[in-house]
């Protein structure tokens, strides 16, 4: 006989598995993200805003994501916003995050704006976020 007698596997775990917090997390990490491609730390939330993965930034969830538009606005002036300072998409598309469609703004401000412009779609949580 030419039968090949195999050792069944222990049933052993590979990995210890994830704590409720690490469960918690990744939850938090992949609320919204649109599929589940890897994109280099890139991921689009459910309000549609970009969140880029920089988990030492001083506004970073506690997935370590932040709003991708503050970052790059940021970037660009070399400069630290706020935590009030409201970084505007002037198209009001959230997920147009190029310098000239970013404005910084003041909630007061930015409220006033929306106001003028009504044509501009306010989330229904955070209004004050675009
Ligand atoms: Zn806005």
């Amino acid at each position: 006989m030419t039968e090949v007698i195999v050792d069944k596997p222990k049933l052993k775990p590979l990995r210890k598995p994830h704590s409720e917090e690490t469960k918690r997390k990744i939850g938090k990490a992949q609320e919204g993200v649109k599929g589940n491609n890897w994109k280099g730390g890139i991921i689009v939330d459910k309000e549609g805003y970009i969140l880029e993965r920089c988990k030492d930034h001083r506004f970073a969830n506690s997935a370590g994501y932040v709003r991708q538009h503050r970052l790059v606005y940021e970037r660009y002036h070399k400069c630290s916003l706020l935590p009030w300072a409201i970084v505007h998409h002037k198209d009001g598309n959230r997920a147009n995050n190029d310098i000239s469609n970013l404005e910084a703004s003041t909630q007061s401000k930015h409220c006033g704006h929306h106001n003028k412009f009504r044509g501009h779609q306010f989330p229904s949580t955070n209004s004050l976020t675009c």
